[in-house]
Parts: C-alpha cells; structure tokens; sequence
C-alpha cells in the first residue's frame, strides 16, 4: 500500500515517470533543446497588463493565421506545442479505452500525455534507417480502427531529423477518417519540404501542429499552434484553460513576428542551414563520429564512439548535447548554435579546424510611433542584401552602400510615409548605424579609415567616386566619435520621392549611431546623380575601414 499523497493519487500518474523538461540558461553552451541562439526582437510596454487577455487574442490568431497561411478559426493558440498535445489527448483520448499510435524514436511528450490521460499507446517503430514504416502504420490502424483516436506523424522527426514522404498523408487522411493525423512540424521552417497546412481544407481529419519555439527565437515564450478544421478546432477550445496567452506573450510575438522583422528570421534561418550543412560536413572528421544522420531541421542525430570520453571533454568545455542512448546505443543529438557555437563544438569534438573566426553580424531593431524597423548586417559576407523601406529611391540607395561597402544588407522598414519621408529615412540612418557598430563590436582587426582617395586595392577609376557630371569625395573614420561634414548644393529639392536635404541628414544619422566621422564633399547638376555618388562614395570609403585584417585595433589608445 503506498503513502499519502499518492494512496489518494490517480493510479496512472503514481507509477509514471516524470516527462524531462529541460530549461533554463546557464553559462554553458546550449546545444541540446534545439533553441535559438539568437535573442528575438525586444518588448517593451507594460500597457493592458491589468486586463485578462482574451482566450485567444484575435490579432495574434490573425498573425499566426497569416504567416501559416490559413484561416483564423482553423487555429488553436496554446503555450507551446506542448500544449495543443495535450489538449488533443484530453479531447479526443477516453481514459482505458482509447489509444494513440507513435512512431519511436520520436517526440516524447506524446507518450507522456497519452499517459497521464490514461490513453494506451500503440508503437510503429521507425525502420532501421529511421525512415517510416508506412505498411506497419497502415496495419495498426487497421487493427485499432476507431478507438486509435490520434496518429502522431512528427515531420522531420526529432531527433532523427527526417521529413515522411509528403505523398503518404493524403492517403492515411482519407482511409482512415476516424483517427486524427497529427503532423508535428516543429522544425517545418529549416526544411524544404512543403508543410501539410494546404492541405487542411482537404482533409477534416489532418491535425498540423507548429511553434514559434524553433525557428523564431521564441522557446522562452511558449507559444505553439494547432491547425485544424474548424470543428476539431472548437472542440480542443472547449478544453483549453482559460487564459493560456499571457500578454506579455502577445505582445513579444507581435513584436517578434512584425513584418520589419521577417527578412530577419529569413536571414537567419539560411545562416541556420549553411551552418547544418557545414556542421554534419565537418564532424565527419571527428574521432568520436561514426555516423551522422541527415537532417532536415536545426539538430543533428550522432551516432558517437568512446562517449565516455567524448561526455568528460563536452562537460570539461561546458557544452551541452542530447543524450539519447536510453532509446538506441551511442546517439545523441547536437543542436546548430551560431557560427561561433558552432566552432567551440566542433573543437570540443576534436575537429582540427583552420580558425575561423566568426562573422561579425550585428542587428538593431527600433520601433517608435512613426517608425518600425529590423535591419540585420554582416560585414564579413555581402551574399544578401534585403531592402524594402517603402521609397524606391532611398531602397535603392542603401543598396549601393551595402554593395560598395561589401556587406550584407537586410534593412525593412515601415513608416509613416503618408505624412513625409523624413522619419523613414533618419530612423533607417539611426538604425542602419548602430547594427554596423554592433557588428564591429571592439573594431579588432578592423581598418578604421576608409578614402574614396587611392588605396592599393581600388583601381585608378575608384580615386574619386564620378558619376557622369558629379563628383564626390568620401573620407570616413571609425573613430567612435561621431562628426559629420557635407560640402555641396543640390540643384533641385527631390530625387524622386526622396528630399535632397535629407541626404546629408543620412549621414548625419549614420555618423551618430555608427560612432564614426563621416566627410563628404560633392559637386555637379543632377541631384539624383549627386545623392547616389555620395552613397556609393561612402560604400566604397567603409569597404576599406570594415575590412578585418588580424587582431589589432587601430588606435594608439588601444581602444576606438
Ligand atoms: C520542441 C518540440 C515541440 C514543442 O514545442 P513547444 O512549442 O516549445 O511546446 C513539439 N514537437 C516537437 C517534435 C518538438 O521538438
């Protein structure tokens, strides 16, 4: 007979172990949640915070309705995945009678809730290259019939990282109506594969589950949705807790999720894979690999030799994997971090690698009243280059500075247009400004100065920056103290929809953020000639002062 409390505790929950959710942020390197390295854009406002929120905050389900691709009444809000998990269970699972068929290894959380709610659990295990069983989950299916409630499909799978072949669903949808087909794409945003959300319409009984936890920086947050026909959809809403959308959650994934930010997680997500490919490339030569899987999502799956030793190095370097072995022999899963996470775990593996230092990327995200901009640069790659401020001209502007400068560019913007262009450009300027300097960070290696004048790299026809009839000079110093010196007079007020005195006011914005002495000087009789030599000028003028050549920093004080 067992003690209180659990003599008065549901059987079910008494024996049952405990479902691992780890959490937290040490010092250490985290790669074993499959996390984002990457801090989302900031919130700040505490407005409304007295008010309960509403079940299901109607802007959020329109954004998320949106960026899925799929009508609001055929989404569900939860705290996570997790959450829209368990209120399947609780919705469609009776307690001894019902079941759900996995198909292991997979997620665990879905054993955990068919658990607790008393569901039993029907196993189609993966085939040995972890590829699915199609002909074993068409059987159990068969043989459960209407009592298997829930098949949960994970694609790609964690942690084998896997996508199912797109043309099975169609088929398990239709043959089997009484059971829910319940995609978990959590890791739908890092593979090619389309999602199966276009296909909702179809079928009544396809469930999709998704997350902001993965690929949009959000797993602190808590914030996951399931897709559905609107039927199941208000079903599951009758067993949702009251609640469950914190405002502060609200307001961080309007934040997150504005349209200024999304060139950002675009940019970051091809980062992401470039990473994955670059990764599973060069842990072939680690001495503890023997195999690693491919994968479709942010995660690795290792098949790992002499662990013990390999786990004594990791926890001596304070880095964090998954350890899988309680499912099969020697796996573990290593999450991608950032480039630079990245380099400490490879090292840690014992990968001889050249140093590679990492790429100096900075991002600034900056929202007022008039205003709301994401800008992401990196200094040590011009592959991408991503602008949309809503003036043609001054779009085509930054990208002549991101081109001469030789960094990549993703800048959007949305202003307030409708009253002027002013506070689109100044506020971009300031923005654009303070990434750079964050990318530059201590300036280390970096040459600090920068001339439209000669230089040993720039051919004759660069000494000065002609366009036709103009002509500009561009002299810049990253000194850290901004100043700003315009010589010129534009021969009209506009070049296009952008004003001509704005254009030293760019750069007297720049200047600010950026920490740097900005001088121009330009002469000739088009303005619009004049505005874009003065820009590709001091592109050219940043290549120079940007470029990072070995460890020293430019000034006689040690600092800039
Ligand atoms: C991380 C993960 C989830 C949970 O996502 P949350 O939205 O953070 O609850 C669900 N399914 C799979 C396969 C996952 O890996």
């Amino acid at each position: 007979m067992s003690k209180w409390p659990e003599n008065i505790a549901r059987k079910a929950i008494v024996g049952f172990k405990a479902y691992n959710a780890r959490g937290g942020a040490s010092n250490a390197l985290h790669l074993d949640a499959n996390e984002s390295p990457w801090a989302p854009p900031p919130v700040t406002t505490t407005d409304e915070f007295n008010r309960y929120p509403q079940q299901q905050p109607a802007n959020l389900r329109d954004r998320l309705a949106n960026l899925y691709g799929v009508s609001p009444p055929q989404i569900m809000l939860g705290r996570g995945a997790d959450e829209a998990i368990e209120v399947l269970l609780r919705t469609f699972c009776e307690a001894g009678e019902d079941s759900i068929l996995i198909c292991p290894p997979t997620f665990g959380y879905y054993e955990t809730c068919a658990s607790i709610q008393g569901a039993k659990i029907i196993k189609a295990p993966l085939r040995a290259d972890y590829s699915y069983d199609m002909d074993l989950i068409k059987s159990k299916l068969a043989k459960y019939d209407a009592s298997l409630k829930i098949a949960f499909l994970c694609s790609p799978n964690n942690p084998t990282g896997n996508s199912i072949d797109p043309k099975i669903i169609p088929e398990l949808c239709a043959d089997y109506p009484q059971t829910l087909i319940v995609i978990d794409e959590a890791y739908a945003e890092f593979s090619d594969q389309e999602s199966f959300t276009s296909q909702i319409e179809q079928f009544p009984n396809l469930v999709i589950l998704r997350t902001l936890s993965k690929a949009y920086s959000l797993a602190g947050v808590r914030l996951g949705t399931a897709i559905a026909d609107p039927r199941i959809i208000n079903l599951m809403l009758k067993v949702l807790p009251p609640y469950p959308i914190a405002r502060p959650v609200e307001r961080a994934v309007m934040r997150a999720l504005s349209p200024a930010s999304m060139p950002v997680h675009t940019a970051r997500l091809k980062l992401w894979k470039s990473e994955r490919i670059r990764m599973s490339q060069a842990l072939k030569a680690s001495p503890y690999i023997k195999c690693i899987y491919p994968s479709d999502a942010n995660f690795l799956l290792l098949d790992v030799i002499n662990e013990e030793r390999l786990l004594k190095v990791l926890t001596k370097n304070q880095i964090k994997i998954r350890d899988f072995r309680n499912m099969e022999p020697g796996k573990f899963r290593i999450s991608i971090g950032s480039p630079k996470e990245n380099n400490l775990a490879l090292a840690a593996f014992g990968v001889d690698m050249p140093v590679i230092r990492a790429q100096r990327i900075g991002e600034e995200y900056r929202k007022t009243k008039e205003t709301d901009i994401a800008v992401r640069v990196n200094l040590d790659n011009s592959a991408t280059t991503k602008i949309s401020t809503g003036i043609g001209f001054y779009d085509h502007m930054l990208e002549s500075l991101a081109k001469h400068g030789r960094f990549s560019l993703v800048l959007s913007c949305k202003g307030d247009l409708e009253i002027d262009a002013h506070h689109t450009i100044e506020d971009c300027a300031l923005a654009l400004g303070t990434a750079l300097a964050r990318a530059l960070g201590n300036k280390a290696g970096a040459g600090r100065f920068g001339f439209t004048l000669p230089e040993e790299n720039f051919g004759p026809q660069d000494i000065l920056v002609p366009m036709d009839e103009t002509q500009a000079r561009v002299a810049v110093d990253l000194s850290g103290r901004p100043a700003m010196v315009f010589k010129g007079k534009f021969p009209t007020d506009m070049a296009g929809e952008f004003p001509a005195e704005m254009c030293p006011h760019f750069f007297e914005s720049l200047a600010q953020t950026l920490g740097a002495s900005i001088q121009i000087g330009v002469e000739g009789e088009n303005t619009h000639h004049m505005i874009e030599a003065c820009f590709k000028g001091l592109g050219r003028a940043l290549a120079p002062a940007f470029e990072r050549k070995g460890e020293e920093i430019a000034s006689t004080k040690g600092v800039l």
